[in-house]
Formats: C-alpha cells, structure tokens, sequence
C-alpha cells in the first residue's frame, strides 16, 4: 500500500532517540530545550515552547488568550477538529467562516462581511483560529488588518504549514499573529512521534504557556504570592494540565528539525510533478504558484463528479493499493457540531469542496515510480487511461 503520508526517519533521528533512553532524564530534561530553540531558530521567532501535540497546543494558546465561557471563536469548516475543539474545551462558543474555493482557507472577505455583521449585533469573535491549509498560508496582512480594527486576537494553526513561508518569512515568524501552533505527528512536515510546538513574540504569553503546560505551577519566584517555606516550594496559581513533551520525542523532533527545508523542498518537487502529470485531466488541481511559499503538506484534487465519483476513486485506489485520502468532512457536519445547532447548507463553499476531494500521496520519501503507479491508476480509475 502507498500510503497518504508517511514519516521520514534517519539514523541520525533513531541515534538521537537512543541517547536519551541512554541519559538520565526522559523527561523535562535537554531535549526540549533543543527542540524549542531549533523552531525558534528556524521560525526566526524569540519563543517557542513544545507540547505533548498540536492538539494540546491549540488548546493552551486558547487559554493563553484568556478565551473562557462567553467568548467567541471562529475558525474555518474544512480543517481537522481540533481547530475548532480548543474553544470548546474553554468554553466558548465556535463559529465558522466559509472557505476561498481557490485556496481553501478561510475567505477574507467573507470574514470581513462577518465581522461587519458582529461588530453590530455585539458578537464579534475574540480570537479567530486561521489554517493554513494543505501548507498555503492564509493571507495574514488582511487578517490582521481585519484583527486590528475589530479588536480580536489570531491563533495560526500550522499544523500543515511548518516549513511554509508568508511573504518574506517564515510561517510562526510571530509578526502576523498573537500566537502560532504546529503539529508534529507523523504525517506533518517533521515528526516527534506525538508532539505540537506553540510559537510567539510576546514574552508574557511565552510565561503563561509554560506554567499552563505544566499544571499552571508558577516556577518564577518572583511571581509567587508567598515567600518560599523552603528549596521544595512551589506556587499552583491557575488551573493547568500535563501537556508535557517527552525528551524521547523532543530529540526526535529537534534532530527532524534539521531537515525542514530539504523535506519541504522534496514536497514541492512531488507536488510540481503531480501539476504536471494531471493537467488537462477533468479534476480541480490546487492553486500551484510556487511564489506562494506553500508547505505543500497535502496534494488534495477536487472530482467535478462530486461525493458518488469521489467515492467510485477513492475506492478503487484503495483497491489499487493507494492509501488516498479525504482532508477534510466540513468540522460543521460532524454531529458534535451539528447538537450545537450546523447543519448542511451553512457553508456550501466548504462543502461543495468536500463533495469532490480527494487527497493524493505526498510525502518525501515517495518514489518517482510509485508517483507514476499513482498517476496511472487515478488516469484508468477516471476512465481516462
Ligand atoms: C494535525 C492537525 C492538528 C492536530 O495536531 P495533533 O498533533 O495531531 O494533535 C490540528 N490542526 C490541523 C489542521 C491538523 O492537521
């Protein structure tokens, strides 16, 4: 079976791994340290602080920005769950806004029509979850424009966009945003088996995010409320989790980190041979400018035949041994979504790209003959080879 995605390990990765099993800490020891420089670093961001997955930091950049009951936050229908789930686990109420049928992330102007609406009825979001999906960013200059004169604050899941750009810099660069998380599960741009990483130019949600991700224990004597009663004292002084990273999977991740670029850059090769192996085929390809900085953490197509040809493909790749995938069922259909009042028709942009997508292998250890088993076997299952 071709899979959808795959993790990419060297040796160097697994004799990380094995140095720490080796050492004395297996957790809240170097590593994670390690880890949370080399995104900094490669970000070009002053603070990074890693987590036990991008769920997980979603959650804490959450409640880093004091989201709670009575707040707002929007995100966009076709994402992974998690998008919207970290406002429901504060408290809040999630709203969505219907995608760019181009590039399937959030469409700006239907926010800024949105915002205009809230803005008068007193419902405007406190903070706006933006994806960048399949690895494009969202357009952040208009988003923090729209942020700046609605007054809400901006979460970038990056889950797919690690190793992307917007502009002149690095996705997680901390300039277009409050806060910005990445996923490092296995299918991501780079793994540590189960991991996120939360990045930020604001030393104060930098603070919040540490003690948060440590059961809201206060380690800076500074900020205590009491005088320490001795070397053993500490302060529990909000209500936190254990969001804690490993040092097994921190040196996974901090060893992968080095290799960012050259993955993402095998990425957009496999993604280039893809545009032009199926141009002139009857599917939607992505928007393709290479100017654009893409991740290109999935290649996702669009069948005009709609959700009966989407599923004739994806089950007869399936039987062709090509593990394609869908990315994303509208989060709004779900029925947990749907109990809180969604349904179908709410976002057609969202779901009329739902109908017909399908997402093909791209990963960077896929074969150029494996890519070409692919191509052929969509070709003969599209009744056009
Ligand atoms: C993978 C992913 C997440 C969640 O990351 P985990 O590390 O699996 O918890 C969140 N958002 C998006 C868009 C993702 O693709």
């Amino acid at each position: 079976m071709i899979p959808y995605a795959r993790q990419q390990l060297n040796d160097s990765d697994i004799a990380a791994v094995v140095e720490v099993l080796r050492s004395e800490r297996l957790t809240q020891g170097p590593a994670i340290e390690t880890l949370e420089r080399a995104i900094a670093g490669y970000c070009g961001v002053r603070h990074a602080v890693a987590v036990s997955s991008g769920t997980a930091a979603l959650h804490l950049a959450c409640r880093a920005l004091d989201i709670g009951p009575g707040d707002r936050v929007w995100t966009s229908p076709i994402t992974f769950v998690a998008s919207a789930n970290c406002a429901l686990y504060c408290g809040a109420e999630v709203g969505f806004v219907d995608i760019d049928p181009g590039t399937r992330n959030l469409c700006v102007a239907t926010l800024a029509d949105r915002l205009e609406r809230a803005a008068r009825d007193g419902t405007l979001p406190k903070a706006v979850v933006v994806v960048h999906f399949a690895g494009l960013s969202c357009d952040m200059a208009a988003i923090g424009a729209l942020a700046g004169r609605y007054g809400f604050r901006v979460i970038e899941d990056a889950a797919h966009a690690l190793g992307g750009r917007y502009r002149d810099a690095p996705v997680g660069c901390g300039r277009h945003s409050d806060l910005t998380v990445f996923s490092l599960h296995p299918v991501k741009t780079i793994t540590s088996g189960e991991g996120g990483v939360v990045t930020t130019s604001d030393a104060r949600l930098d603070a919040r995010l540490r003690r948060l991700r440590s059961h809201g224990i206060e380690r800076d004597a500074k900020a205590w409320v009491a005088e320490a009663e001795g070397g053993w004292y500490y302060e529990l002084t909000e209500l936190g989790y254990n969001y804690r990273i490993t040092d097994i999977q921190a040196a996974l991740g901090a060893s992968q980190a080095a290799r960012i670029d050259e993955f993402v850059a095998a990425r957009r090769r496999l993604a280039a041979r893809y545009d032009a192996a199926l141009a002139g085929l009857p599917l939607r390809l992505p928007q393709c400018d290479p100017a654009a900085g893409s991740a290109h953490h999935l290649y996702v197509i669009e069948l005009p035949g709609g959700a009966a040809q989407r599923r004739r493909v994806y089950d007869g790749l399936h039987a062709d041994g090509i593990g394609v995938q869908v990315h994303y069922i509208p989060v709004h259909l779900q029925p947990l979504y749907r109990a809180l009042g969604f349904g179908p028709g709410d976002f057609p942009h969202a779901e009329a790209y739902y109908a017909g997508a399908l997402s093909l292998p791209l990963y960077p250890g896929l074969r150029d003959d494996e890519q070409q088993r692919v191509v052929s076997a969509l070709r003969r299952r599209l009744g056009e080879g």
